[in-house]
């Protein structure tokens, strides 16, 4: 069989990338022939982007999942909320927590804004809303907070929060697809909540992500800026930015959504087996899903209490990377103490984050991972005590 070099450096890659590796994610991937399917009515078209019938299609559906009133798409979570930020009219402070991926502070930061950081409840890893009311100042605009894990924040409190002090709230719920608090959809709280559909997350559009919002004045200010403030031909009210999904991502998405629901039944019995094999070690602590939660399965932290376990959060992600298994220090290093913020904040204000960052590691979790490998994972965990 002939193969040239290009074929042949790409095998190298998926050699050294994938073969023979446990990651700490595999994407969700509808079939091959489904997706050829769902896409065959793009070649009768020619409608790649800009609002198609995928894309109108792919948003309804959602809509519906999440539980929200209104939603728009958009390219990518951070975009989400970076724009949702813009089409607030948020000024001056944030009040938010460094214990995220880097897209909640960048975007509040490139909003000229600035974050002030609340500390996190170390059980749920969410903002502690008790430390909020301390942390707003005559310049406070919103509250940031994030549902980590899919762990639900303190949403009742928080918004109690805001309504008192006139804050508006934006969820990062780039985590908690499809789950629901009190019989209520993840969409459907706070001034807006956004939604990331990245590679990596129980829900994919390749890149992708969502604002689900209630206001429709919001809605058309989102509107406007992923599509340059274009209202027709001749007429362009505002200075938009880009940010629209286009047809093949949406419609990776409308098959992607066909599954989610089996998806994340497999997410489930992963993390079943990983609490009966863990639960009891002493030093290793799971992440528990709330009471009023109906969860996702998102991911599985541990976090690593090196008094009582023996080793550390780094020594055991080392045994597994040299087992060829790719755990992840997420969420570390804390955003408060990025390079580019050098000298900006404190990360001791945030005490329990800090802590929190050095001992937690985000074990491998994904709807294909089997029973024995999540036995292999848990061997040579207990083997690191000491
Ligand atoms: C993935 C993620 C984002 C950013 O989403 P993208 O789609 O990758 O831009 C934002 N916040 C959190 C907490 C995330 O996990």
């Amino acid at each position: 069989m002939h193969m040239n070099s290009n074929d042949k450096n790409y095998t190298n890659l998926i050699d050294k990338y994938v073969t023979g590796k446990i990651l700490v994610t595999r994407s969700s991937m509808p079939g091959y022939e489904e997706y050829c399917e769902e896409i065959r009515d793009i070649w009768d078209t020619h409608w790649l982007t800009n609002m198609g019938p995928k894309h109108k299609k792919l948003q309804e559906d959602l809509r519906v999942y999440l539980g929200a009133e209104k939603i728009d798409l958009l390219t990518n979570g951070h975009m989400a909320l970076e724009l949702t930020m813009q089409a607030l009219g948020l000024t001056g402070e944030v009040i938010t927590t460094p214990f995220t991926f880097a897209s909640t502070t960048h975007a509040i930061v490139r909003n000229g804004l600035t974050p002030v950081f609340c500390d996190i409840d170390p059980e749920s890893f969410t903002i502690d809303a008790s430390k909020i009311e301390a942390l707003i100042t005559d310049k406070t605009s919103a509250i940031v907070p994030v549902h980590v894990y899919g762990n639900i924040c303190n949403i009742e409190e928080i918004q109690r929060i805001a309504d008192k002090h006139g804050l508006k709230v934006i969820y990062d719920a780039a985590h908690t697809f499809g789950e629901s608090y009190k019989g209520a959809g993840i969409g459907s709280f706070g001034d807006a909540s956004c939604f990331s559909f990245h590679a990596t997350k129980v829900f994919n559009t390749i890149e992708g992500g969502a604002v689900c919002f209630k206001d429709e004045t919001f809605g058309n200010a989102i509107y406007d800026l992923k599509n340059f403030g274009i209202h027709g031909p001749e007429t362009v009210e505002s200075v938009g930015a880009n940010a629209k999904m286009n047809e093949f991502c949406a419609a990776m998405g409308i098959c992607n959504l066909r599954h989610v629901d089996a998806e994340i039944e497999k997410r489930r019995l992963a993390v079943e087996h990983y609490h009966e094999r863990l639960d009891g070690i002493k030093g290793v602590r799971l992440n528990k899903v709330g009471d009023d939660v109906k969860p996702n399965y998102a991911y599985l932290p541990a976090v690593f209490d090196p008094e009582v376990f023996g080793s550390d959060r780094d020594e055991v992600f080392a045994v597994l990377a040299k087992h060829n298994i790719f755990a992840r220090k997420y969420f570390y290093p804390l955003t408060n103490t990025f390079d580019c913020f050098k000298g900006q904040f404190d990360p001791n204000e945030t005490p329990e984050a800090l802590r929190i960052s050095k001992q937690i590691l985000t074990l491998p979790l994904y709807a294909d991972l089997t029973t024995e490998q999540v036995d292999l994972i848990c061997d040579i965990i207990i083997s690191c005590r000491k």
